[in-house]
């Protein structure tokens, strides 16, 4: 039985099929290809020269030297004493407020309670570092202090305790490294994602993109309330001489959003197999291929540097071909009386090479 001739509709269906999927096969939905050079290269920072000092980008809140990056809660200027590096709270003199203020942040800061240690619980040591005004990670002297869990330090007041308790004893410095990102609130004030802190104690992970439920209070559970999208921090004035010092902050950009989303839409060509098959076999020494070309049906791949892993080829001409999901192209040049050649891109480094018989 003879094959039944496509009539010319269906085979334009059919070939419109093809493509579809090949092109479907194509798109991981990123909109980058690995080591794509197209992809954006991230700004320099330059770092501390020591681990906890702050990088180049970063807005320094507390220097050691001055309160000028603080007021108290009226505006008049904060009352806390300078001294030998830190700051400290004066029972009574009230919290301080920064002058500037944030929204998603990178935070440093350093703390010291009182040596030797007076007063128990709550009562011992006790300060807070609030972000937006209300996010509070809590400061205490939690060596060998006992208190409720979500109270202790590095608790993130009243809703998550800490993962595990890493303070050190009172007199010493100890260090917050802080991940925030602020709630998001719809133009009609609802909720659209709640605030998250990742919160490393002495370098010891203790909260770990933790979800807050609302604000953090004392005795309440209160829902979230629309605010601005920046707002200050607040040191706890708890009537105890607690220290900071080495206070920096980074503002962070949005995540990022651009990860996700389609490609530059590329025309995805179907090469008929017996042209495919021209391209077939190891190209370069054996013990130092560049590529090793093999088909299966109307599919070649290649396996760069002949490592054993093959990559889908996608043509984008009759001799030129994209890796899939990697930025890499294959370029086959074939001459008469002269054996096929290869030229392989792999982000930006271009190898070529002849087939071997
Ligand atoms: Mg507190």
């Amino acid at each position: 039985m003879s094959p039944l001739p496509l009539r010319p509709a269906l085979r334009v269906l059919l070939l419109t099929v093809i493509a579809a999927n090949a092109s479907a096969a194509q798109d991981t939905g990123r909109r980058w290809k690995v080591h794509d050079l197209e992809r954006p290269k991230p700004r320099i920072v330059t770092p501390g020269a020591q681990p906890g000092q702050a990088p180049s980008d970063a807005v320094v809140l507390f220097d050691g030297r001055s309160l000028d990056e603080w007021t108290s809660r009226d505006g008049s200027p904060a009352k806390w004493v300078v001294r030998d590096g830190y700051m400290q709270t004066v029972p009574g003199a009230g919290a301080i407020v920064s002058k500037r203020v944030f929204g998603d942040v990178q935070l440093h800061a350093e703390w010291s309670t009182p040596s030797p240690a007076v007063g128990k619980g709550q009562d011992r040591g006790n300060s807070g570092i609030y972000f937006m005004d209300n996010y509070e990670v809590q400061v205490l002297d939690s060596y060998e202090n006992e208190t409720y869990a979500d109270g202790q330090a590095a608790a993130l007041y009243g809703q998550h305790p800490p993962l595990v308790n890493a303070s050190r004893p009172p007199g010493e410095w100890q260090s917050y490294d802080v991940v925030f990102r602020r709630p998001r609130f719809s133009a009609s004030g609802a909720l659209v994602s709640p605030a998250r802190m990742t919160v490393f104690h002495n370098g010891v992970l203790v909260q770990d993109n933790a979800e807050l439920w609302g604000p953090t209070n004392w005795l309440q559970n209160d829902p979230y309330v629309k605010h601005a999208d920046a707002m200050p921090f607040v040191l706890q004035d708890h009537d105890h001489p607690v220290r900071f010092r080495n206070f920096w902050v980074r503002p962070l950009p949005d995540l990022p959003t651009d990860e996700r989303g389609p490609r530059v839409s590329r025309a995805t060509l179907v090469v008929p197999p017996a042209v495919l098959q021209r391209y077939v076999g190891t190209y370069g020494p054996s013990n130092n291929a560049v590529a090793v070309i093999t088909r299966r049906g109307s599919r070649l791949f290649i396996d760069p540097f002949g490592r054993g892993t093959p990559i889908e080829l996608f043509p984008q001409s009759r001799t030129r071909f994209d890796f899939h999901h990697t930025a890499g192209t294959a370029e086959f040049a074939i001459e008469p009386g002269k054996p096929p050649r290869i030229t392989v891109n792999v982000a930006g480094i271009e190898r070529s090479a002849e087939r071997v018989p």
